[in-house]
């Protein structure tokens, strides 16, 4: 658009969010006319998933078990033979990013209904971008024709992430609101949708690390995760998503945790350039926003270092470079010895 005009544009998406919403899922399967679901779940959503297995009936015509982070395309293959054999006409996937991802991978080749039921809060089940990795490349699409058309939150499964996850993967979320908060793109809309998210999460965080099995705050943090994930869906991320995207794929590191120790150096880097997105964020975090979201990332039990992830120090040099020479758009001009002092404080 021309300068001064933004452009906001959302997918057509039907959510349902709440406490038993899994129940649901036969009753969605039916309204899309499938008569022959292939559930994909990961291991950690076993008891779900077995549930909505028994819940299927006849309608279940196979299941895939295997997703593998970062979507490689073997795998992919794999289950697409699945769902063929199976004679499927609808994709259920239950899990991370992981099993959201390769039934976005199975409905991007097939043209499949999907409907995505996550156990994170890592965003993907309301975007329509697929990164998938062949021969230990990743490449990364965007495509509506990607995006599930259902999504279904219960909280009740989000009650099985150990407390390590639950940090790294809401820090994860959080990363997706303060990147569209000072994203070239932003609007009116994402505005809101970010503030809303990064407040729930900031303030709901805690009290779900204080009592994991707090169903009430797990479902204020699923909710606000949702709208951080419409925020990645909905503006062009910065250097912090860049970074990640870079650094797991060289070092090929955990996601959740990569995004968590990433964000206080990124937002320590970017804030002093965007005073207005600094001054909300302080609004929202009742202080120095940094401060507050550096507490949470080193209150994590793993790793909070790249020492410690396992990054070699003299890798950084080469990551940063990789990034300066094609980066996205950022609020700061980030060359490669500024991104390289960055990585060096994170290490
Ligand atoms: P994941 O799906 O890889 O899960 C991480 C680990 O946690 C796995 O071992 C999984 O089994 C386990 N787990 C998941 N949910 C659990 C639960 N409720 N209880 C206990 N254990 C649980 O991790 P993720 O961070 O959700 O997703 C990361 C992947 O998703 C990456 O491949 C990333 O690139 C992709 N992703 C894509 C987008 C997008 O918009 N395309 C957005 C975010 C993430």
């Amino acid at each position: 658009a021309s300068s001064g005009v933004t452009v906001h544009e959302t997918l057509p998406l039907r959510v349902l969010a709440g406490l038993g919403a899994r129940h649901e899922i036969p009753r969605e399967t039916e309204r899309l006319g499938a008569e022959r679901v292939l559930l994909v779940s990961t291991r950690s959503a076993r008891g779900p998933a077995d549930e909505l297995a028994a819940a299927l009936g006849p309608g279940l015509a196979a299941r895939f078990d295997g997703p593998v982070v970062h979507t490689p395309v073997e795998v992919t293959r794999e289950a697409l033979a699945v769902a063929e054999r199976a004679g499927a006409d609808c994709v259920v996937a239950i899990g991370g990013g992981s099993a959201i991802g390769l039934a976005k991978a199975l409905s991007g080749r097939t043209g499949l209904p999907q409907v995505a039921v996550p156990t994170t809060y890592a965003g993907s089940e309301v975007t329509p971008n697929l990164g998938e990795t062949e021969n230990g490349v990743k490449t990364t699409r965007r495509d509506p024709a990607l995006a599930p058309g259902t999504v279904v939150y219960d909280p009740q499964l989000t009650l099985t992430m150990p407390k390590g996850l639950t940090l790294t993967s809401a820090l994860n979320a959080l990363a997706h609101s303060v990147e569209a908060l000072w994203a070239r793109d932003a609007t009116a809309a994402s505005d809101g949708l970010a503030s809303e998210s990064v407040d729930g999460i900031l303030t709901t965080l805690p009290a779900v690390l204080a009592d994991p099995a707090d169903i009430a705050a797990r479902e204020r943090l699923q909710s606000a995760a949702w709208l951080a994930g419409l925020c990645l869906a909905q503006t062009r991320m910065g250097l912090h998503h860049q970074l990640a995207h870079v650094l797991g794929g060289a070092f090929d590191l955990p996601h959740a945790e990569l995004h968590a120790l990433l964000l206080p150096h990124v937002m320590g880097f970017n804030l002093p350039a965007v005073p207005r997105t600094a001054e909300r964020l302080a609004r929202i975090a009742g202080g120095d926003p940094v401060a507050a979201v550096s507490r949470l990332a080193r209150g994590h039990e793993g790793p909070t270092t790249f020492a410690e992830l396992g990054v070699p120090r003299d890798g950084l040099r080469e990551a940063a470079e990789r990034v300066a020479a094609n980066p996205y758009p950022n609020p700061r001009a980030a060359d490669a010895d500024a991104i390289t002092d960055l990585l060096r404080q994170a290490w």
